[in-house]
Formats: structure tokens, C-alpha cells, sequence
């Protein structure tokens, strides 16, 4: 694992590295992207090219007191468009596997939840939510139940920020969220006006205007942008083969050109919820007097009954009709390579020819009112009927 693994953004990565190489890295980065675009892993990354014992570069000098650290070469990089003479890290030494073991951040975040669950009720109110697996490196998360980061948590990171690293040589703070409560925020804030020279602080975020103008003021802001959708293709298919080339393009578009949520895809209850979805739209488009067609459909209905485990099922069901409602617009838009369920194109189009731009507008309508309904609580798999039915008569 290196930053040759990190996918897409090259300009970014680039100016990061370089940004490493002058020691010029600024004490707090905002890391702003989609859900799944990757801010994590990147400042995982950072965190330990910041703290690799090893300091791989491809032509890096040993300083004169050997410490392992690194005089930069800035004009063999210019020369140099592959940048292999940025710092990267190893993945090998003790601080890389160590900071690495935080990779998987929703395992570790579910540990420290159940950690605190097991605790006394005392210590559990006076325990904050942390990830921790190297010494010098603590991730913040936000704290359940209300998932923002609390004004403890900060004042955890005020106590220790101004101690020299342990075993490391630079301090990383990362916060996951930027969901900050408003005295978390202001204390924030105090570090940030007054940061130690061998602290890093990275704020991860999927709307940086969620961030106080001041502490967006006093941080360096980098985006990490959509990927193409064949370059998400071309990762899956060194990432996940045992995916055939249709399915892989299917994720690469419906993943927005976030690679984390192309890689985490939950491709068969994708598939699953479609089937559902196109069943429900094609006993619609249908009309009253298929019943064979009405029968599957309440079969399919019935199958979304309320009950906590169920909310996320019809979440992803009404999802899925929506999307598959968009490609029917693209396509009689006559845009089919906007289309993302390409795998089932042919019956896409036989669908957006039965159907007429105005019927795909009110079934859009109909869904939001299935929405609206299932945050009144009426029943699930009523709503959906009433979804169904409703499109026939007007069809
Ligand atoms: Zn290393």
C-alpha cells in the first residue's frame, strides 16, 4: 500500500506530498468529498507518510545525523512528472502497521461503542468515543446517540496536542465529521489559533460550509472530486474480479464517482431491491386488468411490512425506483448514456416506451408521497399498494 493506491485526484495527492516534502504542511486540513471519495483513507495515508520510520522516496538522501529523515530533491521532481521522488510510506515499519490498523474505521467505531456499552453507567457518562491504535494518532469520531463530535471529545484533544509525540514525529488528530456541537466547535477553534509545530490536525467533511468560516479560515481546504466513471471500472476490476465486466459498470455508475462506495457496494441487494422496484413500475405501467401482474405485486408489497429491519429495505427500494425512474427520463430525453442500470437497457427502453415522460413525472411524485407517508408512520407495504394502484388509474 502506497499513495500509488489511492484512486483518482492525482493533482491533489501531488500537492499534499509536495506539501510534505518542504515540510511546509499546514497544521490543519480540511478534507472535503463525497461519502466513499476517499478523505479517510487519505489522511491515513498522510498520517503515515508523516510517521513512516522508513520514508520511502524513490531518491531520497539519508540527512547528515542519519535520523532517517530526508533532504528533497525539488528539482529532480520537476523534472520528474511520476512525482517518485515525493515522500510516500512503507507499510512495513512499526508506526505504518500500527496507524494502519485504524483503517477499517466503522470496525473500530463499532468496538469503541460496544467498549463503552460494557461499561459501568458512572464511567460510561464520563467516557468519550475515540479510535486509537497508535499512540500518537487519534481519530475522533462523531459520539452516539446524536453522532456530532462533543465538547469532551475536543478537550481530550486540547489536553494532549501540546505533548511531543511518542513514538511518532508528528501528532495526527483526524475528525470524521463535521458535525460539531457549538462548544466543540468554539474549542476547536482555541487550537487552532494556537497549534504546536508537530501537530497536524485533518477535518473531514462532505459540506465544508458545515464548518465555522473561522475554523475554515484557519485551515487549508482540499477537495477530493467525482471520478470518472471508467476509471471506477478499471479499479474494480483489479479490486473486485469476481465481479463480471456488467456488474462492475453498473457499480461504477451508481457509485457517483465515489470509489469507497463503489468498493462497499452491496451489489445483490442492489439487485434484489430492483427486481422489487421493476416490478412494482411494470404492474403500473401494466394497468387494472393485468392480474397476474397485480398478484406479484402485492406479493412484492406485502414483503415490506413495517418493523425496525425493514426501514432500511423500503429506504432502499424507494432509492432504487427513483433511479430507475431517472434513467426512463434519460432515455426518452434521448440522453441513454446517462442511463446506470446498463445491465438491463433492453428493458429499460421497452419500459420508456410504454410509458410517457408525463407518467414517469407523476410516478416521481407518487414516490415522494410514499415518502411523506412512511415519515407519518402509515403502513409500508399500503403505501407502496397505494403507489402502484395510483399510477394505473391515471394511465
Ligand atoms: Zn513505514
Amino acid at each position: 500500500m502506497s499513495f500509488s493506491d489511492f484512486a483518482g485526484n492525482p493533482e491533489t495527492i501531488c500537492r499534499l506530498r509536495e506539501m510534505l516534502a518542504r515540510k511546509r504542511f499546514p497544521h490543519a486540513v480540511i478534507l472535503s468529498g463525497a461519502h466513499g471519495s476517499g478523505k479517510y483513507t487519505l489522511a491515513l495515508m498522510l498520517a503515515r507518510a508523516m510517521n513512516c520510520l522508513e520514508q520511502p522516496t524513490a531518491r531520497a538522501e539519508k540527512s547528515e545525523e542519519g535520523t532517517g529523515s530526508f533532504v528533497f530533491d525539488l528539482a529532480a521532481a520537476a523534472e520528474d512528472p511520476l512525482t517518485d521522488t515525493l515522500p510516500d510510506f512503507c507499510g512495513r515499519c512499526s508506526n505504518c502497521i500500527r496507524i494502519a490498523q485504524a483503517e477499517d474505521l466503522d470496525l473500530r467505531f463499532a468496538e469503541a461503542v460496544e467498549a463503552r456499552e460494557n461499561m459501568r453507567d458512572a464511567d460510561k457518562k464520563e467516557t468519550r468515543l475515540f479510535v486509537q491504535t497508535h499512540p500518537d494518532v487519534l481519530i475522533i469520531p462523531p459520539d452516539p446517540p446524536q453522532m456530532m463530535i462533543k465538547v469532551d471529545q475536543v478537550r481530550h484533544v486540547i489536553e494532549t496536542i501540546y505533548y511531543r509525540p511518542a513514538e511518532a514525529r508528528e501528532r495526527v488528530y483526524i475528525f470524521t465529521s463535521s458535525a460539531f456541537m457549538k462548544e466543540a466547535a468554539n474549542s476547536l477553534l482555541k487550537v487552532l489559533e494556537e497549534p504546536p509545530e508537530f501537530a497536524t490536525i485533518f477535518l473531514l467533511t462532505e459540506n465544508a460550509g458545515e464548518l465555522l468560516p473561522t475554523i475554515r479560515s484557519r485551515s487549508m481546504t482540499f477537495n477530493l472530486g467525482a471520478l470518472a466513471v471508467t476509471e471506477i471500472e478499471s479499479r474494480l476490476a483489479q479490486l473486485r474480479p469476481e465481479w463480471n465486466a456488467r456488474q462492475r459498470a453498473l457499480v461504477a455508475r451508481l457509485s457517483e464517482g465515489a470509489i469507497g462506495r463503489a468498493l462497499s457496494f452491496d451489489l445483490e441487494s442492489y439487485v434484489a431491491a430492483r427486481t422489487h422496484a421493476l416490478i412494482i413500475l411494470k404492474s403500473a405501467l401494466g394497468g387494472a386488468d393485468n392480474n397476474d401482474a397485480h398478484t406479484e405485486l402485492f406479493k412484492v408489497t406485502e414483503s415490506y411490512r413495517s418493523g425496525a429491519e425493514g426501514r432500511e429495505k423500503i429506504d432502499n427500494l424507494l432509492r432504487t425506483l427513483y433511479a430507475l425512474l431517472e434513467d426512463l427520463m434519460f432515455l426518452q430525453s434521448g440522453a441513454p448514456q446517462l442511463v446506470r442500470n446498463t445491465d438491463i437497457l433492453g428493458e429499460l427502453k421497452k419500459m420508456s416506451e410504454a410509458a410517457d415522460f408525463a407518467w414517469v413525472q407523476r410516478a416521481a411524485d407518487g414516490l415522494g408521497e410514499v415518502e411523506r407517508g412512511l415519515r407519518r408512520n402509515l403502513l409500508r407495504s399500503l403505501s407502496l399498494d397505494a403507489f402502484a394502484t395510483a399510477l394505473e388509474r391515471v394511465s
